[in-house]
């Protein structure tokens, strides 16, 4: 059977549809790229805003309309929050909520009577993330948050903290590194609550994995900006631990963060960002925050834009506060009207841009061992070109290669000069 998979959403969607793959696959099923020529196709759908349900609604309707005689399952955070609304859109064969995710091939495979052949499973011909064009690997390790940001419906549609164990996580990663893989990122709704339910911990993970795997370059996916253990910091000395963290801050303003529920203050995120800073050579903090959260007040987002250029980030997602019914901040009094925050958003991601370009000149001329991903373009003389990030998570493009195939290759390269999304090297 050919199988077509598509992912909206975070790392984490992406992550569980790699698992997924790899079981049908030893299911002796094949992945395809190609919708039209798929029997059976599955979607990891997103709700983290009104918007992303209404991209999941879409995309399910468009797959039906594109391919009609396949089988169509969903899953993910839209189908989970919207079970009876996903079951009845047209051509939807089976709605799998967040909580079976772990069983979904089996559920697929027995409830819409397709076979299991194991016999024909042979060793795919290309890792299907390969043949998905990707040379990093997300690793789920976990699910779930004990949280309750006010902002946050992900914490509602995943439910509780549910940790992997670590054997599994590092046969995962064995298995990857095998098959070719040289960048694995660690992934999670609450990556810090790793081991909360098995008496684990984040640091612990981390440590086994460098010694238990042979992975060259183990990356952290995003990671809230508390609990971090004491400990955390010196494991970046390790050089296959990549030197860069995503800490979501969502607000430079301390009265704004109390609305959030967040559980870190400016104060302590900065202390955070200064001892990583001290600790780790070329350390890149990037960050998200979100502009126009309900009352925020003039006086309060100009904090939040001084604290942001206080700290300096290398990169920034923005996100203008969009209403989501099922969270409490949906509740919440005086919305910041749509000008407003078009404005706040504009100026900060001009802060964010010029922040970005601040740290990439803090690191022309250093030479960093890159990942290089799958070619580009090619050079006027028709040479290929390749991109790939920094251990700090730079990109980087290798323009016009006359040295062979760079592609899922790590080597040593000098950054030369920033160019649009990107630095070239030498
Ligand atoms: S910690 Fe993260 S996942 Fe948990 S509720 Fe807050 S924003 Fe959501």
């Amino acid at each position: 059977m050919l199988i077509h998979l598509r992912t909206l959403g975070c790392r984490l969607n992406e992550a569980e549809l790699e698992t997924w793959a790899q079981a049908f696959q030893k299911a002796g099923h094949q992945i395809t790229r190609e919708l039209a020529q798929a029997n059976l196709v599955i979607i990891n759908s997103c709700a983290v805003t009104q918007d992303a349900a209404r991209k999941s609604r879409q995309l399910i309707r468009r797959i039906h309309r594109d391919n009609p005689t396949a089988k169509l399952v969903v899953s993910g955070c839209y189908a989970t929050l919207n079970e009876d609304e996903a079951a009845q859109l047209m051509g939807v064969d089976l709605v799998i909520s967040n909580k079976d995710k772990a069983q979904l091939v089996e559920q697929t495979l027995s409830q819409l009577n397709f076979d299991s052949m194991p016999a024909m499973s042979t060793e795919p011909a290309e890792h299907s993330l390969f043949s998905r064009g990707r040379q990093r690997a997300f690793i789920k390790v976990q699910d779930g948050c004990r949280y309750r940001c006010t902002f946050c419906i992900v914490t509602v549609a995943r439910g509780e903290e549910q940790s992997r164990t670590i054997e599994a996580v590092i046969d995962e990663i064995n298995t990857l590194h095998q098959q070719g893989i040289n960048e694995v990122i660690l992934t999670g709704v609450h990556l810090g609550g790793y081991g909360s339910d098995i008496d684990c911990d984040l640091s612990t993970l981390i440590r086994t994995i460098l010694d238990k795997t042979e992975i060259p370059r183990l990356r952290l996916g995003s990671l809230e900006p508390w609990e971090l253990p004491e400990d955390f910091f010196s494991l970046f000395k390790n050089p296959r631990l990549m030197p860069h963290l995503h800490l979501p801050l969502q607000s430079g303003s301390d009265s704004v963060l109390r609305r959030m529920a967040r559980r870190c203050k400016t104060e302590e995120f900065a202390a955070i960002v200064a001892k990583a800073r001290e600790e780790i050579p070329h350390f890149n903090v990037t960050t998200d925050v979100i502009v126009g959260f309900p009352s925020e007040s003039e006086e309060e987002w100009q904090q939040s834009f001084e604290f942001i250029k206080q700290v300096g980030f290398g990169d920034m997602h923005i996100f203008s506060y969009s209403h989501r019914e099922g969270t409490k901040a949906a509740t919440l009094a005086n919305p910041v009207n749509n000008e407003v925050k078009k404005q706040r958003s504009k100026q900060l991601h001009e802060l964010a841009a010029q922040m970005k370009q601040d740290f990439i000149q803090t690191q022309l001329g250093e030479s960093f061992s890159v990942l290089w991903e799958s070619q580009r373009e090619s050079s006027e003389e028709g040479k290929p070109s390749y991109f790939g990030y920094t251990p700090n998570y730079l990109r980087v493009a290798n323009m016009g290669v006359d040295s062979g195939d760079l592609e899922n290759t790590i080597c040593s390269a000098t950054l030369d000069v920033a160019i649009e999304g990107a630095v070239l090297v030498r």
